[in-house]
């Protein structure tokens, strides 16, 4: 198992490099192979004389990829000889030792808020390298409070602390503090405490080996629980929309932590999170802003019920939702994932008509290839039929209208054409059966789970006035298209569209935690107001309907549209996108590339000329999402259509080798 340990310190001075080099040379007394590093270096020369005490060879450019003149703080180190700091450059490195050793000890720079940039601190780099941390402490007066600050720091940055050593760099007597200390360190933050290192006056090998402090290796070396969890995971969880059978056979990839448009495994591996977490992701991952939100949010309460009290995240959420909202809409009703906010729409809409006397206005009608979510209610409105088909019987009994799919026409007709005469037919079903229509719920401009199916403009325009024409009621499910996706907040603002009821969900809280809303209209909300003894009430909520922590992570996620200008810094991106999709067209296989703003799909054919699909048996976007792992890429298809979903923030050049390692891994699959 290969291993590397972050060694930093409580603060600068505390000797760091005394105990590198003491576990160094006591691991490979052991029969380890062990290599060191000290990627920063900010005057003198720790990094040689580490390198020598404890007798490697390795290029100094490798053990000390920046290697700074001045003794001060890193990011001030580099500013002033003018250096930009690259992160892969120590990642290179790392990796270079890593192949060579079992063991690699990288020794910090001062402790873990040393900062290499404004946004970017030692303990990032700590994550960013895959390693544990060991904190290097004096054993005296003022250690505890040094050393909890630090242990709880490296928690609060998703780090694992290994253990705790105290290093005694003089040869004071032992006074009460050092004899208790590590005790107390090791009980009041739950940490091991690995051991004291003796005063050494020099670093020599011979001399910590004549020394040989009893430091605790075998702690230092155990296995950590997240390395044995992809044995519990395949032992205990049941993963949705996955054919256990293949899981089984698999090796699980698990995800221990994430920063930005990237995903880190257990192994400390980088991946790019090409399809937004499942189309959650919004700004990124760890944005200390959401992060700071909900942090502050758990300091208050982390839940009370929205079931007789209120609470404040939700009550300013719901203010600030109506505030961005199609103009229009007036009430928000919470609950907790895609699918419950569309049940929540369909009992609303349907219960409305009960409500105001319209008995005969129950049907729900949907379009073709529609998906709105795995609840048997928002099956019944699905028409998808790989995952619709096994629960019919116990779905409730809906209309489903033709609609065209932008690729493959019926016999006959041809795109956008058909788009129009599908319009038609709804205008001709509404005109004989509205007084038995509750309402039209559709996926406004792009239909993503059918494979990013993406409307004409004016579509939505039109299905919309002939909901007003006829008295049905729209619901617009942007469960996947809302929050900036489509390249405004709201699709359906494109098309200057107000639904009677809107549902969000996915990005809602930018990917952070489960919260949903079903938005609607003064008009709906007061169809909903009367005695209590007409037994009018809006029968529904569930439990967790309007949680603090997930409103106010939305509360975040909507304050940083704002200060970011997310969407304006989104149009560029979008094109580049568009441009990058272009040069798929070269590759046979490929039949059809949809695009909407931020979300994509690249269809893989068969025969492009007949536009024969692959066999689904063949699951070829699936083998296409296999190879692009190899390469760092995180991608989940649609069937055989390949999926482009990346968080709105991702950089030009992420979004560059996402396009990169997609097309090279469908010409990998193709060939084969
Ligand atoms: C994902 C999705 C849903 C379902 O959301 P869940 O949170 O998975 O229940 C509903 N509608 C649309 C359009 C979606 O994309």
């Amino acid at each position: 198992m290969k291993k590397i340990f972050f060694v930093t310190g409580t603060d600068t001075g505390v000797g760091k490099t005394y105990v590198t080099a003491v576990l160094a040379v006591l691991l490979k007394a052991s029969g380890r192979r062990v290599g060191v590093m000290k990627p920063i270096q900010c005057g003198g020369d720790d990094a040689g004389r580490l390198a020598e005490a404890v007798g490697v060879n390795d290029d100094p450019e490798v053990i000390c990829p920046y290697a700074l003149a001045e003794p001060v703080s890193p990011h001030l180190a580099l500013a002033r000889q003018k250096i930009k700091f690259d992160l892969s450059k120590i990642q290179k490195a790392c990796q270079i030792l890593q192949e060579k050793y079992e063991i690699v000890l990288v020794e910090g720079a001062g402790g873990l808020l040393a900062p290499l940039q404004d946004n970017y601190f030692m303990a990032d780099l700590a994550r960013d390298l895959g390693s544990e941390v060991i904190v290097v402490s004096r054993p005296g007066l003022g250690t505890i409070n040094h050393t909890l600050l630090t242990v709880s720091q490296a928690r609060s940055f998703g780090l694992t602390v290994r253990g705790v050593v105290f290093n005694a760099a003089d040869r004071q007597k032992k006074g009460l503090p050092e004899k208790t200390n590590a005790e107390a360190v090791a009980r009041m933050g739950r940490v091991a405490v690995l051991g004291t290192v003796p005063y050494l006056p020099r670093l020599k090998r011979g001399d910590i080996l004549r020394k040989r402090p009893a430091l605790n290796l075998t702690t230092l070396l155990r296995t950590p629980f997240r390395r044995s969890a992809a044995g519990l995971d395949k032992k205990f969880v049941w993963h949705p929309f996955t054919q256990m059978r293949d899981w089984l056979e698999d090796e699980p990839l698990m995800i221990a932590s994430a920063q930005g448009s990237y995903l880190y495994d257990v192994q400390g591996r980088r991946y790019l999170d090409g399809v937004s977490s499942l189309w959650v992701n919004v700004h990124g991952h760890r944005r200390p802003e959401i992060d700071a939100a909900v942090g502050e949010q758990l300091r208050r309460v982390a839940h009370s019920t929205l079931l007789g009290l209120g609470n404040i995240p939700a009550a300013k959420l719901a203010a600030e939702l109506i505030k961005i909202a199609p103009a229009g809409l007036a009430k928000v009703f919470y609950s907790d994932s895609g699918s419950t906010a569309v049940e929540v729409a369909l009992k609303m809409a349907y219960q409305y008509w009960q409500n105001i006397g319209h008995p005969k206005k129950r049907q729900i009608v949907h379009l073709a290839n529609s998906y709105h979510g795995d609840t048997l209610g928002s099956v019944s409105v699905g028409g998808i039929d790989l995952f619709h088909r096994v629960y019919r019987e116990l779905v409730f009994p809906t209309r489903q209208l033709d609609f065209g799919d932008g690729y493959r026409a019926p016999r006959g007709k041809k795109y956008p054409d058909y788009f129009w005469e599908c319009v038609d037919g709804t205008e001709a079903v509404f005109r004989r059966d509205h007084g038995r229509i509750a309402a039209l719920i559709v996926e406004p401009l792009v239909q993503g789970a059918a494979g990013m199916i993406v409307w004409p403009p004016g579509v939505l325009r039109r299905l919309a006035g002939l909901c007003a024409k006829y008295g049905v009621l729209l619901i617009a499910d942007e469960v996947a298209t809302g929050f900036g996706r489509t390249g405004t907040m709201f699709a359906c603002q494109q098309e200057k569209v107000t639904p009677d009821i809107l549902c969000l969900a996915k990005g809602i809280t930018g990917g952070y935690l489960p919260l949903a809303a079903t938005l609607t209209t003064q008009k709906i909300f007061d169809g909903f107001l009367f005695d209590y003894q007409a037994q009018k009430t809006f029968f529904h909520g569930h439990t967790y309907t309007g949680n603090p922590l997930a409103c106010a992570a939305a509360l975040a996620n909507l304050k940083i549209f704002k200060e970011e200008k997310t969407l304006a810094k989104l149009q560029p991106k979008i094109r580049f996108l568009t441009r990058g999709l272009r040069a798929f067209m070269a590759l046979q296989h490929v039949g059809h590339i949809r695009q909407r703003g931020f979300m994509a799909g690249i269809e893989l054919v068969e025969n492009r000329e007949t536009k024969k699909p692959f066999a689904w048996e063949r699951r070829v976007g699936v083998a296409v999402c296999r190879r692009a792992r190899e390469r760092g890429v995180i991608l989940r298809p649609l069937g055989n259509v390949i999926v482009l979903l990346p968080p709105l923030t991702i950089s030009q050049d992420e979004l560059r080798e996402l396009l990169e390692v997609t097309y090279w891994a469908i010409e990998q699959v193709v060939i084969e």
